[in-house]
C-alpha cells in the first residue's frame, strides 16, 4: 500500500519511488483504523489532544456525545475542535438531555409539554444541521429519565429528517429490560430512524442468560425492516452512576437499595470508582466499605447516596453484572459492532483496553469470531452506520487511516486498578495518512478532523 498525502494511494505489488519511507510489515495486520461509535473523550480531548489511550488501541475516529449528553451548541464546539485538532479524528451526536436541559432548564423532572417537545426538536434538527450524526439519548438518566416514548419519536423524527440515526442507552438494561427494548423498536419504527443500540447488555441477575431472547426480539425487528444495528464493550462490568442501580429512584428506602444490591449479585460486586464527595471511598466495593464502617451495606450505600447529594456529584460505581455467556452471544451477532464506552480518562478498562481486547481474547484466545469479522466489526460496520464512505476500508481513494498490528500479540493490559495501561501489539497508526503511533508512543502529531453529517 502507499500513501499519498492523506489518502491510500495504492494498492498492491509495487516497487518504492525514491525518497519514500517504507514500513515492513511482514506477520502484521493492517486494517483501517478503528472506528469507536460510543466514546467519552468530549473533555480528555482538551487534556490530551494526543488521545494517547486511543490512538493506542487503534482507535482513528471516535463519535461523541454518546448517552444523550452531548456538547452545546454543536456548531460552535465543533469550530473549537477545528481550532485545536487532536490526533484522531472526531464526530458528534446530538444529546436529547442536552437539548432537554436547554428547553426546560430545572423543571424537568415531568412529562413535556407539546410545545417544549417540539422546541426540543427544533433543537434537534439545529445540531444536525451544525454537522451532528444523529441523535443519543440516555433513558436511564436522570434528566432523560422522564421523557415519554412520544417525546422520544418527536426528537427522533427530526433527527430523521436530516438523515441521522438514533443512537440510545435505553431505559433498562436491568429487570426491565425486554420492555425497554420494545420501545427503543417503536421508536426506531414510528420515528423511521435507524436504530443504534448502545453498549447492549442484560445487566441484572434476573435477565442474566436471557440473550438469545433479547436477540430474538431484535431479529424480528430487523426482519419487519428496522435498520437496527448495537454495540458491545468487551467487559463483563458497567461503569455508571450509583443511582442507576435504583430504577425505582428510592434511593434512600431500604428495601429499594436491598433489592438494588441483589440485582448485581451483593454489594460485594460494586466498586466505588469515582466519587469527589468522598476520595477515601474510591476502590473499594459497598461490602468492604460496610464492613470497615461497620454497618450494613444497606445503611453503606445510603450514606454514600446522602454525601452525593450533599455535594452534588453522585458517586461512579463499577458493578460487576454481567454474564460471559451473553456477552458471547451478543458478540457473535453479525449486527453487533465493538464500541468501548469509554473515553481519555477513563476509569474503566474499557477505555484503554476495548479493541485489543477484542482482539487479543475473544479472537485469539476464544475462537469467538474471526479476524476478518472482529475488524469489520470494528471499522467498516461502524462507518456504514455512521454513513462514512471514505474511512473504514481500504481502497483507493480513501483517507489513510490505518492501524498495524501483530495479531500474535495484541491484547489489553488496562484493569479496574490500572484503566489507563496500554495495550500491547499495536505497532503503527496513521490518521489522514500522517503516523500518530509508532514504537509504543504517539509521534505528537494531531492530523485529527471533524467530520460533519
Ligand atoms: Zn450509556
Amino acid at each position: 500500500m502507499r500513501i499519498t498525502d492523506d489518502r491510500i494511494a495504492a494498492i498492491g505489488d509495487f516497487q518504492p519511488k525514491r525518497g519514500e519511507e517504507v514500513l515492513d510489515a511482514k506477520g502484521l495486520v493492517l486494517a483501517p483504523g478503528f472506528i469507536d461509535i460510543h466514546n467519552h473523550s468530549e473533555e480528555g480531548l482538551d487534556r490530551d489532544p494526543l488521545a494517547t489511550t486511543q490512538i493506542a488501541q487503534g482507535i482513528t475516529t471516535v463519535l461523541l456525545g454518546a448517552d444523550g449528553g452531548s456538547p452545546w451548541p454543536i456548531g460552535s464546539w465543533l469550530d473549537a475542535r477545528r481550532r485545536s485538532p487532536a490526533a484522531l479524528n472526531l464526530a458528534v451526536a446530538v444529546g436529547h438531555a442536552t437539548v432537554r436541559a436547554q428547553v426546560m432548564q430545572k423543571d424537568f423532572r415531568r412529562v413535556a409539554r407539546p410545545t417544549e417537545v417540539a422546541a426540543m426538536a427544533k433543537l434537534v434538527g439545529q445540531g444536525m444541521s451544525e454537522g451532528a450524526f444523529g441523535l443519543s439519548s440516555g433513558l436511564e438518566y436522570d434528566v432523560a429519565s422522564y421523557s415519554s416514548t412520544d417525546e422520544m419519536v418527536a426528537v427522533a423524527a427530526a433527527a430523521a429528517k436530516r438523515g441521522g440515526f438514533y443512537m440510545t442507552h435505553v431505559r433498562d438494561e436491568a429487570d426491565r429490560s425486554f420492555e425497554a427494548l420494545s420501545e427503543e423498536i417503536a421508536i426506531g419504527q414510528r420515528a423511521r430512524i435507524p436504530v443504534q443500540h448502545s453498549h447492549i447488555k442484560l445487566g441484572t441477575v434476573s435477565v442474566w442468560g436471557k440473550a438469545s431472547e433479547y436477540v430474538r426480539v431484535i431479529e424480528d425487528a430487523r426482519r419487519g425492516g428496522l435498520d437496527f444495528l448495537a454495540d458491545c464493550y468487551p467487559y463483563d462490568a458497567w461503569y455508571s452512576t450509583i443511582k442507576v442501580l435504583v430504577p425505582d429512584k428510592q434511593y434512600e428506602s431500604p428495601p429499594s437499595v436491598k433489592e438494588a444490591l441483589a440485582a448485581v449479585g451483593g454489594a460485594g460486586n460494586i466498586t466505588i470508582a469515582n466519587f469527589a464527595a468522598n476520595k477515601r471511598y474510591e476502590q473499594q466495593t459497598i461490602e468492604q466499605l460496610a464492613q470497615s464502617e461497620h454497618i450494613d451495606p444497606i445503611e453503606m450505600f445510603i450514606r454514600i447516596i446522602r454525601e452525593g447529594n450533599a455535594a452534588n456529584d453522585d458517586a461512579l460505581i463499577i458493578a460487576k453484572s454481567m454474564t460471559d455467556a451473553d456477552i458471547e452471544l451478543f458478540y457473535k451477532q453479525p449486527w453487533v459492532m465493538v464500541a468501548s464506552d469509554g473515553g481519555i480518562d477513563g476509569q474503566h478498562p474499557r477505555g484503554a483496553g476495548t479493541f485489543p481486547r477484542v482482539l487479543g481474547r475473544f479472537v485469539r484466545e476464544k475462537h469467538w469470531f474471526t479476524l476478518p469479522e472482529a475488524i469489520r466489526k470494528m471499522t467498516s460496520m461502524p462507518a456504514q452506520r455512521l454513513g462514512l464512505r471514505d474511512r473504514g476500508t481500504l481502497r483507493k481513494g480513501t483517507y489513510a487511516d490505518l492501524v498495524l498490528f501483530d495479531p500474535e500479540t495484541v491484547i489489553d493490559r488496562a484493569t479496574f486498578a490500572q484503566p489507563q495501561e496500554l495495550p500491547v501489539g499495536i505497532k503503527a497508526v496513521f490518521v489522514n495518512g500522517v503516523k500518530v503511533w509508532s514504537e509504543d508512543r504517539t509521534t505528537g502529531a494531531k492530523p485529527g478532523r471533524v467530520l460533519t453529517h
